[in-house]
């Protein structure tokens, strides 16, 4: 998506340069990932403390209680995992990949 930009490209000179964000996208979605797996498995643990407490509610509570505390560990952990993914990745665009890309050339820079 071309959008107006006050950034020219240091090889050709054309104005004719594109954001991008490949490492902060892929860092997003490998981080949030890795971050679901290890809240999914945390909360597991969790979920065996809550069945004790969830134990008076008998084997549907517990099941319930599970569940809930499995599926909300792998939000908070992939929601985290893909904010701290996206951090790293910022940095690897800046320094590596280029935080930029002309059209025109199709040579990556970070200004
Ligand atoms: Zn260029």
């Amino acid at each position: 998506m071309p959008q107006p930009f006050d950034q020219f490209c240091p090889v050709c000179h054309s104005p004719n340069v594109e954001r991008r964000a490949i490492g902060q996208r892929t860092g997003c979605v490998a981080g949030g990932v890795a971050g679901a797996a290890l809240g999914a498995s945390g909360a597991l643990s969790g979920a065996e403390a809550g069945a004790l407490v969830g134990a008076v509610g008998g084997p549907v509570g517990i099941a319930l209680g599970s569940l809930a505390g499995a599926v909300l560990g792998g939000l908070f952990g992939g929601a985290a995992g893909c904010a701290a993914g996206s951090k790293v990745g910022e940095v690897v665009d800046q320094r590596y990949l280029g935080t930029h890309a002309c059209q025109n050339c199709g040579h990556a820079f970070t200004p």
